[in-house]
């Protein structure tokens, strides 16, 4: 074998999982991308000690810490492949826009690759997002509070974010974008809690450098909305884990035990890849909990 574990992804679930493993002693090679989904914020909230800080920064912080251990090697490489082989796993991995490839043998591989999204009203809404549109009402419902705020989706779950976002603001209204995904009992428990529901296609967000002010729809009307959240769709990519056959939930998710091990031996998941909340935090702490158990595994291995 080449490393002990193969940590794929350093987000705050992969970086996590490489200190505790390096701390272990185990050898890991920790393979990223580079193209995290919360790219698109410049502050990120909620992580003790770190409250506010650009999310690029938290994982440039956790790249220096990880790589000060001897026994962690980074590679900026997408992995494309994953095979069993007799006593452990070979990744292959290649560097986007080059032709270098590169295969690692080792006794256990950890996935905490993310998610990928996917916006509604791409168009209209990338230009806000990240500044005065966001989709994680836990982390910056706060910032937001007492302004006039949307919420735009196309999904059923509208209602409940809006439950999260309303304890924020007295002024809310929920924009479907003329989609069928409020019922009529969506639709009253909305309006018990004094959120209006608008159901027309939307035309334009408008605004200008100090942020968004207002939501025109196609029927000519503006509403006045200073920010606010979207409902993005969240897509698994997960092509390179396909020869492991690994379960997954209905929406493409890694299902995983309370220990973050996956149907298969020797794999494990941990971050917005299984199913849970989306938070740093949570990421980082699925992340510490699989570097303790995979170096339990081993030892139990004789490794
Ligand atoms: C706009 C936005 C704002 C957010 N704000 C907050 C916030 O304020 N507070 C908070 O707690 N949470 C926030 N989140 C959520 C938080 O960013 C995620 O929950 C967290 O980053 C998940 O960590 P992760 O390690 O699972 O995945 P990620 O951080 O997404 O990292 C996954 C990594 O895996 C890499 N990767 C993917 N596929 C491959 C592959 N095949 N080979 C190699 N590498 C691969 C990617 O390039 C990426 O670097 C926000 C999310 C978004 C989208």
């Amino acid at each position: 074998m080449d490393v002990d574990v193969v940590v794929i992804g350093a987000g705050p679930a992969g970086l996590a999982a490489t200190l505790n493993l390096a701390r272990q002693q185990r050898t890991v090679a920790l393979v990223d991308s580079n193209r995290p989904r919360h790219a698109a914020t410049l502050r990120a909230h909620g992580f003790i000690t770190r409250d506010g800080i650009s999310p690029l920064e938290l994982r440039t912080l956790g790249r220096e810490e990880v790589l000060r251990y001897p026994t962690v090697t980074h590679e900026r490489m997408l992995v494309t492949q994953i095979a069993r082989v007799d006593d452990g796993f070979a990744v292959q991995a290649e560097q986007p826009g080059s032709r270098a490839e590169r295969e690692i043998r080792a006794s256990a591989v950890l996935i905490a690759t993310g998610l990928s999204e996917t916006l509604p009203l791409s168009q209209h809404v990338r230009p806000w997002y990240g500044t005065s549109l966001h989709s994680c009402m836990d982390c910056d419902g706060y910032d937001k509070r007492g302004q006039a705020l949307a919420l735009i989706g196309e999904t059923d779950d509208l209602v409940e974010r809006a439950s999260v976002i309303r304890r924020h603001t007295d002024d809310l209204a929920v924009f479907t974008n003329g989609a069928d995904a409020v019922s009529a009992a969506g639709e009253a428990r909305l309006a018990e809690h004094g959120v209006a529901l608008v159901r027309s296609p939307i035309a334009a967000i408008e605004g200008d450098r100090d942020g968004m002010q207002a939501i025109v729809l196609e029927d000519g009307s503006r509403s006045i909305r200073t920010g606010g959240f979207v409902r993005p769709w969240w897509h698994a990519q997960l092509d390179f884990a396909e020869p492991l056959s690994l379960q997954t939930d209905d929406d493409g998710l890694v299902l995983v035990d309370r220990s973050q091990r996956t149907s298969l031996e020797g794999v494990y998941a941990a971050g917005d890849i299984t199913p849970g909340f989306r938070q740093l935090a949570v990421a980082a702490g699925e992340g510490t909990i699989a570097a303790s158990v995979i170096n339990r595994d081993l030892i139990a291995l004789g490794l």
